[in-house]
């Protein structure tokens, strides 16, 4: 075992958006700041979040951008209110990075991508002291330390505050593996079960219809979970059908209500409207004229317009008897039950519900009952939807605690102290962080 006692004002654990913010607010305030990280680079998951275009954040008004939150909202609404998505978006301009509004309110930085800012931000903390050290595999607490894993060595490092910021469970490959759940559960911090959040579900669909429909997209169409009564009416979108079910931008925003769902009943129901713009009287007129003469899918083809793969799930999902009566086939296009027995395993989700319950922390961040310690990031307890508010609560939350943990640390530190740390074994703030 081989260990070393350096000091750091402040040891922010997990170089994701929501440590980098923690440790850049912690720098700011003067910290002297180090940031550990399990894997070889940091901000593995931003970097991914990029290369489909980085939505950094949404600029609807201020009280519907918070609604987003549902539940966690009256937590996470002081903390956002104070670093909005407007100073999100100066901050990626104070890094050369600009951002536009897309047509949907979206708000992405000119390029859409991720690396620059990422590259810029860790030329930045680097200037304002900020040490890295990679491949540092937080094990837990040892008395007062932290205890690393770091290739076959344990080191154990001190610091006045610690944020962990060690993000939720989905893409383990890129580092957030929520493998801290057992350390802080046993360590007493309550922790929400871990589930997937803007993930795809399960369907039990014949081989027919998967081997010849996975990969089609369901578009124009509107959804809702049936039995929720809080969604006020069917959302609009498009998703595609896959091998084992379904996923895509629609579900994925269904995906919080369809999980409940599934944990209150063991199924839920995907209700779909395939025809949101025809009334349901004109459809019923439409069908009615075809009947009889034809085959259904001539009816539907000539009828409703209706064929592939939206005509195919009418007949993977409807009884024969359905399907021959104009009036239950216009009403099931309307309202299609497809039938959900399980989410996609969380390693898949975009993100990550559940995590270290609000309950547990102080208006600052800090765990009770574990003084100096704060969290922040995908590992609380909150969901949203995608559309840029996950990153914005995640720089959000990582403000709020590096800012608070460096007071922390000040009110901590004797008058006079020696600033000659000697830094842990294998860290570096050089070559392998770059992204
Ligand atoms: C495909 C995809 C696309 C996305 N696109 C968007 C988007 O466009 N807009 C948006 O708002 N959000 C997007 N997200 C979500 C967003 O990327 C996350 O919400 C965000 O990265 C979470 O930040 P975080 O800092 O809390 O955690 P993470 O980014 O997951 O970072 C956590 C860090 O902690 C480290 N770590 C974990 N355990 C340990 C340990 N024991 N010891 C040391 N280090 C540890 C990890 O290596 C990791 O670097 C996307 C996600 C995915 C998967």
């Amino acid at each position: 075992m081989k260990t070393s006692q350096p000091e750091f004002d402040v040891a922010v654990v997990g170089g994701g958006p929501a440590g980098l913010m923690a440790a850049d607010a912690a720098a700011a305030a003067g910290a002297k700041v180090a940031v550990f990280d399990a894997m070889p680079s940091v901000g593995r998951k931003f970097l991914l979040a990029g290369k489909g275009g980085l939505n950094l954040t949404h600029s609807e008004l201020l009280p519907a951008f918070l609604g987003r939150f549902e539940a966690a909202q009256p937590a996470l609404a002081p903390l956002i209110n104070d670093y909005p998505p407007d100073q999100l978006r100066a901050f990626a301009q104070s890094l050369g990075i600009d951002t536009f509004v897309g047509s949907s309110g979206r708000v992405f930085p000119q390029d859409m991508k991720s690396a620059p800012m990422l590259r810029r931000w860790l030329q930045r903390l680097r200037a304002q002291g900020v040490s890295f050290f990679v491949r540092h595999r937080w094990l837990g607490f040892e008395k007062n330390a932290l205890q690393f894993a770091h290739g076959d060595a344990i080191t154990q490092v001190t610091a006045r505050a610690t944020v962990l910021a060690l993000g939720g469970a989905s893409w383990p490959q890129l580092g957030s593996d929520g493998r801290w759940v057992e350390t802080l559960s046993a360590a007493g911090v309550a922790v929400t079960p871990l589930a997937p959040a803007n993930c795809g579900f399960e369907c039990e669909w014949s081989e027919f219809f998967k081997t010849h429909f996975a990969g089609e997209p369901l578009k124009a169409v509107a959804a809702r979970c049936k039995g929720d009564e809080s969604m006020p009416k069917p959302r609009r979108g498009e998703f595609i059908v896959t091998e084992s079910g379904v996923e895509g931008s629609l579900v994925y925003a269904l995906s919080s209500r369809l999980r409940r769902a599934l944990q209150a009943r063991g199924v839920a129901t995907l209700e779909l409207d395939l025809l949101p713009d025809t009334e349901l009287a004109a459809l019923n007129r439409a069908l009615a004229i075809q009947a009889g003469k034809r085959s259904v899918a001539e009816q539907l083809r000539r009828g409703a317009a209706i064929t592939g793969v939206k005509a195919a799930l009418l007949r993977e999902v409807l009884p024969k008897s359905t399907l021959a009566n104009p009036a239950l086939l216009a009403a099931a296009i309307k309202a299609l039950p497809v039938t959900l027995h399980a989410t996609r395993p969380i390693a898949e989700a975009i993100s990550t519900a559940g995590g270290v319950a609000f309950a547990g922390l102080d208006e600052q961040l800090m765990l009770s009952g574990h003084p100096g310690i704060f969290c922040a990031g995908e590992m609380l307890d909150w969901e949203a939807p995608t559309g840029g508010y996950l990153l914005s609560a995640c720089f959000a939350t990582g403000q709020r605690a590096g800012a608070a943990a460096a007071v922390w640390a000040a009110k901590a530190a004797p008058k006079k102290r020696s600033r000659k740390a000697k830094p842990p074994a294998g860290g570096n703030d050089s070559t392998d962080l770059a992204p």
